[in-house]
């Protein structure tokens, strides 16, 4: 099989990872006459078209879930490092491909299928000189010194954990081994990030690191879920968590398994936002007795029901904490008020309009110079 022909194969198959909200697909035919490239959201919110793509998709490993997992029957295809970076480097040189995310089924363990990634991205910056986005998938297993040589290559590095804690793990991929194989990685890579030298990563700083979770493969709540990804954002410096509502793949252990609502993938990613951005601690979250989320309304709003309604925000006193528990006022917004506050009070809804809240999904949970606003909604 020819390499274009390689590549639209596994370009089309590889949807199961982060810097998309896309489900996995079949695998027909028409898919398989182009090459993926999508467009992708890069860390300082630009937008480029990256290439998402399997070195190989032979794998020696069974995970429950995965299209890709050893003994299923499809068309497998592999790439060598070389061929592949010099392919890449076409596609990107002729403008289709302005970045790539690289990761790989394993073969021969997974030192030796790492080793191949990273040969790839060395090829492809220090004999090809690229210089675009660059993602690394780490393989279970790696070692410390091929971590950081992901680190010095990438702009991203990203460990699949799957599943919440070890228990979890075992009911989705029984041959990872959640804290030797995965989370370790993580720790290094955040140990390398604070105690070497940038200076020798390829863009002068360190890479960030993500995620991935099979959201409900494994029956798991989203407070296991969420517990999890608290712990990463402190302790390993994770920079974001993704979420995968599990979805039936044909010809898998869990192919009778009912797919997760794609509503509950997104409730999570709110959620995790919350503990990332604004502050919120788990128990701040409105997990219901069984340590789900809500699926009706956001996470922000069905816990500001619970409580806010209650003891309204005076927005002319509150810390910047609680104004960001306010539906309607994020971080922009915080700052607005906290900045239209020192030069008077503030006392409607059109005042809060024009500092860019959302008037309406505040005024609940608000006071305006001791005031319920509500009556003013019809202002608008
Ligand atoms: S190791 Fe990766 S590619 Fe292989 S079966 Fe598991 S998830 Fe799929």
């Amino acid at each position: 099989m020819d390499a274009v022909t390689r590549l639209k194969m596994l370009s089309s198959q590889m949807t199961f990872e982060p810097d998309l909200e896309q489900k996995p697909v079949c695998f027909s035919q028409k898919q398989q006459d182009q090459i993926f490239v999508h467009p992708a959201q890069m860390p300082n919110g630009q937008s480029i078209k990256l290439l998402k793509t399997l070195l190989s998709s032979t794998c020696e490993r069974n995970c429950f879930y995965c299209p890709f997992r050893a003994g299923r029957d499809f068309r497998r295809a592999t790439f060598q490092p070389e061929e592949f970076a010099k392919l890449f480097m076409q596609l990107h040189q002729s403008g289709l491909a302005e970045g790539v995310f690289l990761s790989s089924g394993i073969a021969a363990g997974g030192i030796r299928t790492q080793d191949k990634l990273l040969d790839t991205a060395d090829i492809l910056r220090n004999k090809l000189n690229f210089r675009g986005y660059l993602h690394l998938k780490v393989m279970p297993g790696s070692e410390r010194a091929q971590v950081e040589r992901a680190m010095l290559l990438a702009d991203r590095v990203s460990v699949n954990l799957e599943s919440p804690n070890t228990e979890r793990l075992a009911r989705l991929a029984p041959h990872k081994v959640f804290l030797e194989e995965l989370l370790q990685p993580l720790k290094w890579a955040d140990e390398i990030r604070r105690t070497e030298n940038p200076n020798r990563a390829w863009k002068g700083r360190w890479p960030s690191t993500v995620t991935q979770f099979v959201a409900g493969g494994a029956d798991e709540s989203d407070l296991e879920l969420l517990t999890t990804t608290a712990w990463l954002n402190k302790n390993v410096g994770l920079k974001r968590a993704y979420f995968s509502a599990f979805h039936p793949i044909r010809d898998t252990p869990l192919e009778n398994k009912a797919a997760v609502d794609p509503l509950r993938e997104h409730r999570l990613y709110q959620a995790s936002f919350l503990l990332r951005d604004y502050g919120f601690d788990l128990e701040d979250l409105p997990f219901t007795g069984e340590g789900g989320l809500p699926l009706a309304d956001d996470p922000k709003l069905a816990s500001a029901q619970m409580t806010l309604v209650h003891t309204p925000v005076e927005l002319n006193r509150a810390d910047r904490h609680t104004l960001l528990r306010v539906p309607g006022i994020g971080p922009k917004g915080v700052e607005a008020i906290l900045k239209a506050r020192r030069t008077g009070k503030l006392r409607d809804l059109s005042r809060l309009r024009a500092l860019g809240v959302n008037a309406i999904r505040a005024a609940p949970f608000i006071l305006l110079d001791g005031k319920r606003p509500a009556q003013q909604i019809a202002l608008f």
